[in-house]
């Protein structure tokens, strides 16, 4: 269903009217997690002024450790359709269990599944017949198969509104926290009429390696990016280091604003 055998014309996907797909260059950013209304909205502001059309922010975070942050539920949903509603954003949210896939779809404009849940089967069909647009995120030690493959289980419940998500992967390099398979977007887009984006935020793990990376990204025609933002990365609850604050954000909106025409 997904690949491009049957379908030769790459596939535009519509977020509450946002267009992700060839002939865009979709900006993506919010906070990594959802804290507070405030911290929120203000990363919503920062996000749309660089030129992000969607507003990212994790409600139902998946943490390594069990003792960190792991989001604020249905509150931070509740948060998110707040801004929603104040900046006219469509919101991208993830949900990490197949129980919960109702409620997220509730509130959010495309449902995110993380790369720590990339073959969560049962959440891959919930998510599917949930009516929502999906971003899904390849799996840290997963090829570009399993990847496709786990869009299949989405898209055998009836919902072809996928969005693939580079976002690094494990490698033996540790000076990133993961390594942007920058090889795979071009991989991806001649195997799947998918569209697909990077995330140059948590493949990196570090404000200075985004603008970088978003640059790789644009330039092996990802059609998109999701970006972290904060307006106090300082006091971020979630992956500080990699949130882009203002003076960044100005270099990304030139960069985004700059762009030649896409085909
Ligand atoms: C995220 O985007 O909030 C996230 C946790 O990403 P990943 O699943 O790629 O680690």
């Amino acid at each position: 269903l997904v690949s491009r055998e049957n379908h030769a014309e790459r596939s535009v996907v519509r977020v509450g009217g946002v267009p992700i797909g060839p002939g865009t260059m979709t900006l993506i950013a919010g906070p990594c997690a959802v804290e507070t209304p405030e911290q929120t909205l203000g990363a919503a502001q920062m996000a749309q002024a660089a030129g992000a059309t969607l507003l990212r922010g994790g409600a139902f975070k998946p943490r390594t450790s069990p003792y960190a942050f792991q989001g604020l539920g249905e509150a931070g949903l509740r948060i998110l359709a707040d801004v929603r509603a104040e900046t006219g954003m469509p919101i991208v949210t993830e949900v990490v269990d197949a129980g919960d896939v109702e409620l997220v779809a509730s509130y959010a404009d495309m449902l995110q599944i993380g790369t720590r849940n990339a073959q969560n089967f049962a959440l891959l069909q919930a998510a599917g017949e949930s009516g929502k647009p999906v971003m899904l995120k390849r799996g840290m030690n997963g090829t570009v198969e399993e990847w496709l493959m786990a869009a299949e289980y989405v898209a055998q419940r009836g919902n072809l509104d996928i969005v693939l998500c580079e976002r690094g992967i494990r490698t033996f390099e540790t000076a990133t926290r993961n390594t942007l398979d920058i090889s795979a977007v071009p991989v991806a887009q001649r195997l799947s009429h998918l569209p697909v984006i990077v995330d140059p935020s948590h493949s990196g793990g570090s404000r200075d390696l985004v603008l970088p990376l978003t640059r790789a990204g644009i330039a092996v025609g990802a059609d998109g990016v999701i970006i972290d933002v904060h307006p106090h990365p300082e006091t971020a609850l979630c992956d500080g280091p990699q949130a882009l604050v203002d003076g960044d954000l100005r270099e990304l909106a030139k960069l985004v604003r700059d762009l030649p025409p896409l085909v």
